[in-house]
């Protein structure tokens, strides 16, 4: 069985030929039959001649896909996943932290249980602050309250697939992607296999704390319409505070003359109202805006250069 490594590359020039490098000699005895597709997402440093070095020195083993700017990593593993020729497809990032050699295990995983569809690792030991883990584990908590699909805390896309969960998974042409939704959504039979996320040696990171901040909204979005239902709650339930208010006011004023001093409790009144509704709106236009790009069905990513004999799988 053949296996396909994608692996999304956006500005890693010291990492390209070390990771492959490090590929070759884990898999050296151990898996023979395997190709790797370096998704080129529009770097701006040397990845690309460095990625055409390694394409060079080993064509029939490797595919670089470039792409024509940077479209962001779930596009580029679109790109890669489109191309892998795979029995067996991996998802695998550039810079190391996430190691070969847990690919072997992932393979081994696999072999040993017919039924197994998937093989995703999932961090055990997370290396970040305390304040960060709590803030992520909430977020799953909120997350799987409310969406359509199970999110596993820690799981990342580094994972194994068998060909029919690829295929499903780029059957979900969607333009605005949230790969741990997609994989979930497919369904397929995953088990989970711990893994420690080794430090990054060189390049940086590209997440910041808005950058997370973006994705985890686009997770809710992705998959879930609660939001959208939230007006209709938020909204019943100020109606039917509002009611109970008058009431009140009305009861003191005939039964007992007391006066409401009114005008503190319009300008609370009117600012809470007004901020939800333009909460509400805002919620609307975060789904609005994503229906506006998607049906403008606009390709996930434009490719601008492919070197290796593969042709596209369709
Ligand atoms: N990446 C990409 N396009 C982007 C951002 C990141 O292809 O716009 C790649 C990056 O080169 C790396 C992987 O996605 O191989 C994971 O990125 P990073 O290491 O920055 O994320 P982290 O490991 O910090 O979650
Ligand atoms: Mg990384």
């Amino acid at each position: 069985m053949k296996l396909s490594l994608v692996v999304p590359c956006f500005n890693e020039e010291s990492n390209v030929l070390r990771f492959f490098n490090e590929v070759v000699s884990v898999f050296k005895g151990a898996v023979s039959d395997y190709e790797i597709v370096f998704v080129n997402d529009g770097s701006t440093d040397n990845t690309q001649n460095e990625l055409s070095a390694i394409y060079n020195n080993a064509p029939e083993r490797v595919q670089v896909l470039s792409l024509s700017r940077n479209f962001g990593k779930e596009a580029a593993v679109y790109a890669g996943l489109s191309y892998a020729q795979g029995d067996l497809v991996c998802i695998i990032d550039a810079d190391l932290q996430q190691h070969p050699e847990v690919v072997i295990d992932m393979l081994r995983t696999m072999a040993a249980d017919d039924s197994i569809d998937c093989v995703a690792a999932y961090q055990e030991n997370r290396k970040e602050s305390k304040v960060m883990s709590a803030v992520k584990s909430c977020f799953y908590k909120f997350i799987n309250k409310i969406a359509d699909v199970d999110f596993v805390n820690g799981a990342s896309d580094f994972r194994l697939m068998k060909r029919k969960m690829v295929d499903a998974v780029l059957s979900m042409s969607e333009y605005h992607r949230f790969s741990k939704g997609i994989f979930s959504w497919v369904g397929f039979n995953t088990v989970y296999v711990p893994y420690t996320v080794k430090e990054r040696e060189f390049g940086e990171t590209k997440w910041s704390f808005g950058k997370l901040l973006k994705y985890a909204i686009d997770g809710i979005i992705s998959f879930s319409t609660f939001p959208l239902k939230l007006a209709t709650g938020v909204g019943l339930a100020t109606s039917f505070a509002s009611v109970i208010y008058l009431i009140v006011v009305i009861i003191q004023k005939l039964f007992f003359g007391i006066d409401v001093p009114g005008y503190a409790t319009i300008v609370v009144l009117v600012l809470f109202l007004g901020g939800m509704q333009l909460f509400c709106l805002g919620l609307l236009g975060e789904y609005i805006s994503k229906i506006y790009v998607q049906v403008k069905n606009r390709p996930i990513f434009v490719l601008k250069e492919h070197l290796g004999k593969n042709v596209k799988k369709d």
